[in-house]
């Protein structure tokens, strides 16, 4: 039986973003988020909704306003919410799609937080939840304890609900890379996370969510049959394989904010998520 190594939360500053983006989302969130409770219906939208997570209790570097990380405690409150719900599928990413439940639900984790580890532990594997982890090659070679390192993701990669995808090689904007370093990100990243897990890796989340149709072509290319972007919003049967859409669940959220998100009373949000890419 697999045991994981439970990590105490990181007491430093890791990968994030600057006080600018979390200022400027922190606007653009209050006014959202009144949006969002006039567009609150109480009835879910049908289909199949991936929401998108960071960290887990990790302190994300540069995030002063919280946005990348839940806390522990609000997740596993977040878990037994869509655990409660007979309306409401737990899914794995690569079923999703198919599954004719009116209202399904898959996790992704985005950078490869080690705080993964006690949540699957503790939280995810006790609940029977299958989960996503998209990892990035640099992080992933770190020194630090911020991230997976190649054990830890061998060690978690074994787990039956847990499917590993890329995140890029060195997590840079796949729409500002020349096609050669496109070929490389992608070509490298899958080949260093086959080699830890030995297991074929044929899922990727665009880094920053950058994507066009460039960048769609060279992942075909590259023989992943699944990316996820960053948009906000519900996916269906017509929905691009190589461009699901997600729901991102902030450290920002509390259980009301979550409800209306599984609901679909955020996903109007993607339209501008289109265009203010983070
Ligand atoms: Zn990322």
């Amino acid at each position: 039986m697999l045991s994981l190594s439970i990590q105490k939360r990181p007491d430093g500053f890791v990968e994030g973003q600057g006080v600018l983006v979390g200022t400027r989302r922190l606007i653009s969130r209050g006014v959202s988020q009144l949006v969002s409770r006039v567009a609150y219906t109480h009835r879910p939208r049908r289909g199949y909704r991936i929401l998108m997570y960071h960290a887990v209790g990790t302190r994300v570097k540069g995030d002063f306003r919280g946005i990348f990380s839940v806390t522990p405690d609000e997740f596993k409150q977040q878990m037994e919410y869509l655990s409660q719900h007979a309306f409401i599928k737990m899914t794995s990413l690569e079923l999703g799609l198919m599954d004719p439940a009116p209202c399904r639900v898959s996790l992704t984790f985005d950078d490869g937080y080690r705080d993964i580890l006690p949540v699957a532990e503790k939280i995810l594997v006790p609940m029977g939840i299958p989960f996503v982890l998209f990892i990035t090659k640099s992080y992933a070679q770190r020194t630090g304890p911020e991230y997976l390192s190649k054990d830890a993701i061998r060690e978690i990669s074994r787990l039956a609900q847990v499917t590993i995808g890329a995140h890029g090689a060195t997590h840079k904007r796949l729409t500002e890379c020349s096609d050669q370093e496109l070929v490389t990100e992608l070509k490298t990243s899958r080949e260093f996370l086959e080699d830890v897990i030995s297991k074929p890796v044929r899922i990727m989340a665009y880094p920053h969510g950058a994507v066009n149709e460039r960048v769609v072509q060279a992942v075909v290319r590259a023989g992943y049959s699944i990316a996820v972007s960053t948009r906000a919003g519900i996916n269906n049967s017509a929905s691009h394989l190589m461009k699901l859409k997600r729901t991102e669940i902030s450290g920002l959220d509390d259980l009301a904010d979550f409800k209306m998100k599984i609901f679909g009373a955020w996903d109007w949000y993607g339209v501008k998520s289109w265009v203010c890419k983070t």
